[in-house]
């Protein structure tokens, strides 16, 4: 294998040593460590795993955090009621709700309803639209990860040509938009695209955020290229990423496994953003 290996876990471990860091003098001048909640609507298995790793994940740099565990049956209007509760709640700095939510509630009702300020997850219209017009605000988390792993590379943004492969409101598109405001040249893929390979080879940065099984292959990866792969998906063979990791490792510069990549950033780029929520907050 040519390729270096992109070591998110190791990454996400400095970023949340960091952020105990400044969680601990936050807390000295603020006299309370800044506090993250979290809302699950029904018993989604996965859910209450990812929801379990994020507040062992603020324990573990001393932030605080709260849980709302609601019934499967609850309503849309419980629900906004209830993130509305925690918008005005001065102790809450961040707020979660974790998707998805039951068919019979509105994911994008819901997440319009939280208070930008504490939109940790970076996904309200308020944040899309800075993020959109290079303004400041709360990012996504994956995609900030992203970000925070090409920096530790040291992968040189500036007039570099991206291609990102997915193009959802979670990772592909404001991916996009962070590699556009560090000057890279970038092109969005989706499922329409014409030939997938042959733009995906033109890339110096190619980031696959699609959850398709080793969809791109040594055909759609150019020599030196850093590849960050996003995806997370279930196979036979267990966690599999968007990228064929062996084929791809013989011919890019730098690319991160699955699992070990960009899973870990998401978690330290969370505590991030409820740091600097409680921050912006007086
Ligand atoms: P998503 O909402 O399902 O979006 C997938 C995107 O991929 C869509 O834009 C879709 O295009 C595109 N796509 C689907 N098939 C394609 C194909 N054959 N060729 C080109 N593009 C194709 O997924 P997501 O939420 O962005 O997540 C993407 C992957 O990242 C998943 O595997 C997910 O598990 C993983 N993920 C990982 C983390 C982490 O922390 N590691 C966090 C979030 C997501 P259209 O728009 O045309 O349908």
């Amino acid at each position: 294998m040519a390729a270096r290996l992109i070591d998110g876990k190791a990454v996400g471990a400095a970023v949340r040593k960091q952020v105990a860091t400044e969680v601990a003098g936050f807390a000295e001048e603020r006299g309370r460590a800044p506090q993250l909640t979290t809302v699950i609507v029904g018993d989604d298995p996965a859910s209450e795993v990812y929801v379990r790793n994020k507040h062992r994940a603020c324990e573990e740099v001393g932030m605080r955090s709260a849980h709302h565990g609601l019934a499967a049956e609850t309503s849309e209007a419980e629900l906004l009621e209830l993130v509305e509760r925690l918008g005005a709640d001065d102790d809450v700095d961040g707020i979660l709700v974790q998707l998805p939510v039951p068919d019979h509630i509105d994911p994008d009702r819901v997440v319009a309803t939280i208070d930008p300020a504490k939109d940790v997850d970076g996904l309200t219209p308020v944040n899309a639209g800075l993020l959109a017009h290079g303004m400041p605000g709360l990012v996504p988390c994956t995609p900030s990860g992203v970000m925070e792993l090409l920096r530790h590379e040291g992968v040189e943004l500036e007039g570099a040509e991206a291609v990102v492969v997915g193009r959802s409101k979670l990772v592909g598109v404001p991916v996009s938009r962070l590699l556009l405001a560090a000057n890279a040249t970038v092109t969005v893929c989706h499922s329409r695209t014409r030939d997938l390979a042959a733009t995906c080879r033109r890339a110096d940065v190619l980031v696959a955020a699609v959850g398709s099984p080793r969809l791109l292959g040594a055909d759609a990866v150019k020599p030196g290229a850093v590849v960050i792969d996003v995806g997370v998906n279930r196979t036979e063979d267990g966690l599999v990423g968007d990228v064929d990791f062996d084929a791809a490792s013989e011919l890019a510069a730098a690319i991160n496994p699955v699992p070990g990549g960009v899973g870990p950033m998401t978690i330290a780029m969370l505590l991030v953003n409820t740091l600097a929520a409680a921050r912006a907050r007086v």
